[in-house]
């Protein structure tokens, strides 16, 4: 086996490996906002219910004071209908016990219509607290689930970035070169195995006299159509 060709395919090893390791930590760290954002708008909306709701027990309160008010205007104009002496008072009494008949009638009304609101209102709350509360503990368990995930996903990667400093110490400098603008421009892999004369990169067939070639893995030989190194596995040694 040439030794350039098994140390290209054992860096790639480890990187295929690391691009593994890093896809689990991005899609942990995206399923963990995304479970601490739904969270938080629904936290944010059963915070806005409960002010609502707390505005509203104020305006009950506020209404409540009106018709005490109007209560008290009525009783004093009972009073006063003892004192008067003419009927022009009289009748100046009759209007403003009328007047706040009238208030108290709908005061009542409003008061009504705010208790209904009142009482969806809190039943609501009550339903969102209850399931506020249910997801929170979904969400611990989700969450720690995720913390380890992550965090064997990082000693791994830990691992990987020793392994590969070792790996490049036995990388030449211009196919190492040749490797990470390869890997670059592919976005994946540098060196691909060829299985059943078929490249592991762009999955096109090798030509037979190539194929022939690579099957030896005793030089560097690239694939005619995406220029990957290709290397045969079946006589790479068990350690690589
Ligand atoms: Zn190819």
């Amino acid at each position: 086996m040439n030794q350039s060709l098994l140390s290209l395919v054992n860096l790639q090893k480890i990187d295929t490996e690391i691009r593994k390791e890093e896809i689990i930590i991005k899609e942990t760290t995206d399923a963990v906002n995304g479970i601490r954002g739904n969270l938080s708008a629904k936290e944010n909306t059963f915070a806005e219910e409960k002010n609502l709701l707390a505005s509203t027990e104020k305006d009950l309160r506020s209404k409540e004071r009106q018709l005490e008010d109007v209560n008290a205007q009525m009783a004093k104009c009972r009073e006063k209908i003892y004192k008067i002496t003419n009927q022009k008072e009289l009748a100046a009494i009759d209007e403003e016990i009328k007047e706040a008949k009238k208030k108290k009638a709908s005061y009542e009304e409003e008061l009504l219509a705010i208790m209904e609101r009142i009482d969806t209102s809190s039943k609501g709350v009550n339903t969102k607290e209850k399931e506020i509360s249910q997801e929170s503990k979904d969400a611990v368990g989700k969450l720690a689930e995720s913390e380890k995930i992550f965090s064997e996903a990082s000693k791994k990667l830990e691992s990987l970035a020793v392994k590969k400093e070792e790996a490049l110490k036995g990388v030449d400098a211009s196919l190492l070169t040749e490797y990470r603008r390869i890997a670059k421009s592919k976005g994946d892999c540098a060196v691909a195995a060829m299985r059943d004369g078929i490249c592991g990169g762009c999955h096109m067939a090798v030509p037979p006299k190539l194929a022939n070639e690579v099957k030896k893995n005793d030089q560097i030989n690239r694939c005619e159509n995406c220029a990957r190194i290709l290397y045969y596995p079946d006589t790479i040694p068990a350690d690589n």
